[in-house]
């Protein structure tokens, strides 16, 4: 495996891709999932799902719809970041208006205790762009 990858994840959330799709394979990652999601306007997620041990963050990139967390519900819109501890009760739907689309990021709890800040080297290196 490269120790680095790239992919193009804009066409996912669309047909044939949607409405979910993962990118542990395409990425080649090791320490968390990614996920691109769409819901049609007016669709839920058939089911209402836990974790074992990940924590997730929702990240919705557009659209509108709900979150419901262990029976609340909150209202989503383009722009808003949700992270849900592994054991809450959680579902998604979009709303009647559109289409919602977002991205989960899935990890295990407490797997990071050096922040990116604090795991971050600067390296004292001039880099020619081009
Ligand atoms: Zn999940």
């Amino acid at each position: 495996m490269s120790n680095k990858a790239t992919v193009s994840f804009t066409h996912l959330a669309t047909a044939p891709y949607a409405p979910r799709a993962e990118l542990r394979d395409a990425l080649g990652l090791t320490g968390c999932e990614v996920s691109i999601n769409s819901l049609p306007a007016g669709v839920a997620i058939p089911f209402v799902h836990t974790h074992k041990e990940n924590e997730e963050v929702y990240l919705v990139l557009e659209g509108s719809g709900d979150i419901w967390l262990d029976g609340v519900v909150h209202p989503l819109k383009a722009g808003d970041a949700v992270r849900v501890d592994p054991s809450v009760e959680r579902c998604m739907r979009a709303s009647d208006a559109e289409p919602l689309t977002y991205v989960c990021i899935q990890a295990k709890q407490y797997a990071t205790p050096n922040v990116t800040r604090k795991d971050g080297i600067v390296l004292q290196k001039e880099i020619q762009w081009r």
